[in-house]
């Protein structure tokens, strides 16, 4: 008996940040099971499978004609997922004299965005008791990182059925991320689309910089984990000038998809102005990710 446990230990020297065997075995068996997930989610976007699917928009609902500007936007770029959060999460609790969270009258412009421009919408579920407003207009719900361990929330989220974003942690090994990812798949949802968006480490070349994307995360996760892995460039950096190198560097890794904020300009955004790209940037860049992508066989849409 004495001899096993000490076999084991050896074979999991780091036990927090290692996924060993016994963990697939035994704590992540739905998320680190062999067979292939693709999450359709209609219109012919599908997680999971030769297409990229791009989700841009602003970090907030801040107001409609900002929303119908940007819906615009996506149209144009041939893409069809829009996002943009009516509820939002904030690191400080002082608000910037410009926004204010538009919660459920940002949700029904959304839901006339979606109806008009025949987008799919991505948006944030900070609370359960928004939850049921969510559903009407949301067809992707993201929980933020800052949730990634509400375990409550991940549980509930989950009966929904609804196809599910989970962002990392900025401090969660890919171990604490599977298990958080296992609290979903166990109550039976298997739309599940796992996000890499940038993890704190002590340095990150500039001050506004808070976190560094873990582009090694793509293939670590992709070796043990069959369910779509997307990135989000923009939170990790903080910074847009960083976000198209950073978004061509997660396609060549084999994301299977993208988060990319983007705004009319930039430097109104209520919220993180030093990260969304401007509709000609945007351009710009989903321009070059069509290239990187057909260099791997994959496509944007
Ligand atoms: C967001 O997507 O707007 C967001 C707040 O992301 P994260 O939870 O990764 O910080
Ligand atoms: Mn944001």
């Amino acid at each position: 008996m004495k001899k096993n446990i000490f076999v084991k230990n050896l074979s999991n020297k780091n036990p927090t940040k290692d996924i060993t065997l016994d963990d697939r075995k035994n704590k992540l068996k739905i998320s680190t099971a062999k067979d292939n997930i693709t999450i359709d989610i209609g219109d012919g976007i599908v997680f999971g499978k030769k297409n990229i699917p791009i989700i841009a928009g602003p970090n907030g609902v801040e107001n409609k004609k900002l929303m119908i500007d940007v819906a615009k936007q996506i149209k144009k770029n041939n893409l069809k997922i829009i996002r943009g959060h009516a509820y939002k999460p904030l690191t400080f609790p002082y608000r910037s004299k410009t926004y204010k969270e538009t919660q459920n009258i940002g949700m029904d412009w959304m839901d006339e965005i979606k109806k008009n421009f025949k987008l799919k919408v991505v948006t944030e579920v900070t609370e359960l008791r928004y939850l049921s407003r969510i559903c009407k207009t949301a067809d992707i719900l993201q929980i933020g990182s800052r949730n990634m361990q509400n375990l409550e929330l991940l549980r509930i989220v989950s009966k929904t059925n609804f196809p599910i974003i989970l962002k990392r942690h900025f401090g969660a090994s890919l171990r604490d991320f599977l298990g958080a990812a296992e609290h979903i798949l166990v109550e039976g949802n298997k739309k599940l689309i796992l996000c890499e968006r940038g993890v704190s480490i002590p340095h990150t070349h500039r001050d506004t910089s808070r976190f560094a994307l873990d582009i090694q995360a793509i293939p670590a996760l992709k070796e043990i984990c069959k369910y779509p892995i997307i990135s989000d460039p923009s939170h990790a950096s903080f910074w847009a000038p960083w976000v198209p190198s950073l978004t061509l560097a997660s396609i060549a890794a084999g994301c299977d998809g993208l988060i990319i904020e983007m705004h009319p300009n930039p430097k109104k955004s209520a919220v993180d102005p030093l990260q969304p790209l401007n509709f000609n940037q945007f351009k710009k860049l989903m321009n070059n990710s069509k290239k990187v992508a057909k260099s791997i066989n994959r496509k944007i849409i």
